[in-house]
Order: structure tokens, then sequence, then C-alpha cells
């Protein structure tokens, strides 16, 4: 059931030509601020602005004799889904939480989705989820949990590695573990010596909780400047969890203001629009929580944010997440 470097292998594949080959370019900033280089492997420069079409289109090919595909999202993963099943004409029903921003909802339905918003959590939508398989017949495909997305993730792992083979750190944003376990098990089968570091926010960290705990734990999902990170990991998790727990080397948590701060540095330093989710790495090294060895890469994961939050950010604005306040502060002041 795990997937191994082999199905990772076939996952480059399928999803080659459409999905494959972001580039990986140095910050010069963050390799100052490191002292070796510091790369972006670019994944919000994917067709659907972020790395989730990996996952999916391996998946939804997997699932080719369908009456169509199902899935819960906190809004990339269900883009990935209804772009990969619109390519094979297969009907697509995205369940998502309120917590997903307005934009995300938007970019599903104009893929020809059906979208479903129910209830304030995941674990909500997934019971509409349960229901369409029993009563529809449609294909469930997880997020994260799941043999044929973890291993579309992880050939972002063969790709920086084949790039990049002396790479020595990875910094991978953490939610439910799909792109932790797909990389960590792709580029660690071929160097066995590299760190794999997850990274969450450490408002809801559902995989950090689990992984302290033992089992997989549910936690309270509250909104994030990295909504794209928030989420359960499932009570019932086969796979991510498990490979997680035995593959990644830590896990660290940032700040919501250290979340802020570093999408501040990534705009400014780099010229990139992305989502919170796709600074947990650097956000890691710039509050000083992670000092990583050698040449270090992280993920850019995706661009799909709120163009209104993302213009708070980069102007220095105050910051409200339902209780939580971010303090307003300017880039370089
Ligand atoms: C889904 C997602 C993540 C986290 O991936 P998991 O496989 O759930 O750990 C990170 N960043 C973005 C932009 C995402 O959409």
């Amino acid at each position: 059931m795990r997937p191994v470097l082999a199905d990772v292998y076939a996952a480059a594949q399928v999803i080659s030509g459409v999905a494959d080959r972001t580039p990986l370019v140095p910050s010069p900033y963050m390799s100052a601020v490191t002292g070796d280089d510091f790369l972006l492997k670019l994944e919000n420069m994917q067709p659907i602005g972020a790395f989730k079409l990996r996952g999916a289109l391996n998946a939804v090919a997997g699932a080719q004799d369908a009456a169509g595909v199902t899935c819960c999202s906190t809004g990339n993963h269900g883009r990935g889904v209804a772009y990969a099943a619109r390519a094979r004409g297969l009907r697509a029903v995205i369940c998502m939480s309120d917590l997903v921003p307005q934009a995300k909802v938007e970019g599903i339905r104009a893929l020809g989705a059906e979208v479903r918003i129910i209830g304030r959590s995941q674990d909500a939508a997934q019971t509409e989820v349960e229901r369409l398989v029993a009563e529809d017949g449609l294909t469930e495909i997880s997020p994260f949990d799941d043999p044929l997305v973890i291993a579309g993730q992880g050939t972002i792992g063969l790709e920086i590695m084949a790039a990049r083979p002396d790479t020595q750190t990875l910094l991978v944003p953490l939610s439910g573990g799909g792109l932790a376990a797909g990389v960590a098990l792709a580029a660690k089968t071929i160097k066995p010596s590299l760190r794999v570091i997850g990274i969450s926010m450490d408002r809801g960290a559902a995989m950090y909780e689990s992984i302290r705990a033992g089992h997989p734990v549910e936690v309270e999902e509250v909104p994030s400047l990295a909504d794209s990170l928030g989420g359960g990991v499932g009570m019932q998790n086969r796979l991510s969890y498990a490979m997680c727990r035995d593959l990644l080397d830590d896990v660290i948590l940032v700040t919501e203001e250290e979340i802020y701060h570093a999408m501040q540095v990534l705009y400014y330093e780099d010229r990139i629009v992305a989502e919170g989710a796709c600074v947990v790495g650097l956000a890691a090294v710039l509050s000083g929580k992670l000092a990583p060895q050698g040449p270090t890469a992280t993920i850019i994961t995706g661009r799909n944010l709120d163009m209104a939050l993302f213009t708070k950010v980069m102007t220095g604005q105050t910051v409200i997440l339902g209780d939580k306040v971010i303090e307003g502060r300017k880039y370089g002041t």
C-alpha cells in the first residue's frame, strides 16, 4: 500500500509535459542569510498555480473508469482534481469548508467542477464526500492520504535531486502530509543523508500534534495566513501520517507574525507572489528556529491567494483573522 520510489517514477511519466519541470531558482537574499545556496522550487508556476496538480493528475489517471471523482480540499487540491478531471472528461464534485478563500472557490468553478461548501471544517466537507461515494458512486481522491497522490507530489523530490544532487536540507510546507511524504520518500531514497524538515503554522498543526501523540489526533481549525496548511490528517489516516512520522527528520512550527514577515521577504526580495503556506520554510530560517546545513531547498507550493489580503500584508497593514490580530509592520522597518 505504501508507495515506493518506483511509484514516483511512474507518476513522473503520467504528469510529464503537463505538471513537471518547474524552475528551481536561488534566492540571493535567503542564500546570504543562510551562507549557502537557498533554492526555491517554483510550484506557484504550475498551470493551476499549485503543486497539487501533480498528485491530482496521477490519481485521476488511476480512476479512469469511474462515474466521476470527488474530494474535500482547502482549495488547491480541488483545483488540481477539477483540472485533471476536465482533461479526461470526468465529472468532478469538490467539497470545501467555508474557511476556503473565495478566490479558490471561483478558480475551481471556472474549471467546470461542481462546488459544495459545507460547514466550518474539512471534517464536515469530508462527510459530504463520503455521501457522494456511497450514493452517487463517485471515486474519492484524498488530498494527501492516497498512494497515487503521494507518488505524484513526490515527483517534486525527484526534480530537486536531479537538478541539485548536492542539496543537504529540504524544507517542506506540511499539512496533511501528502507533499512531505512523497518528497521525503523520493529524495531520501535517492540520498539517505538528506534532511527533510516539515514546517507548519503553530495554530492547528495537525501532523505535528499527531506525530507527538503517536497517532492521528484532531486539532481545532482556525483561520491562518497559511490557509492551505489548514485541516486535519484524518482520524482514519492510512499512509501520510506514518510516512511523515518515519521519514521527516523534524517538524517546526512558525507563528502568524513570522509568516507575515516571510511573505514580505519573498515578495520584496525575490519578487514572488505566493501564498502564506509557501513561506513557512523561509519563516523557520528567518525566525532563527532553524539553521539549515549546506545547500537548502524549499517548495514555493502555490500562488492562489486572496489579493486583498496580500495587498494588506505587502503594505504593512494589520491583519485580523478570526480572533487573531497580526500587528501591521512595513517591510524594512
Ligand atoms: C496542500 C498544500 C500544502 C500542504 O500539502 P499537504 O500534502 O497537505 O501537506 C502546502 N501548500 C499549498 C499551497 C497547498 O495547496
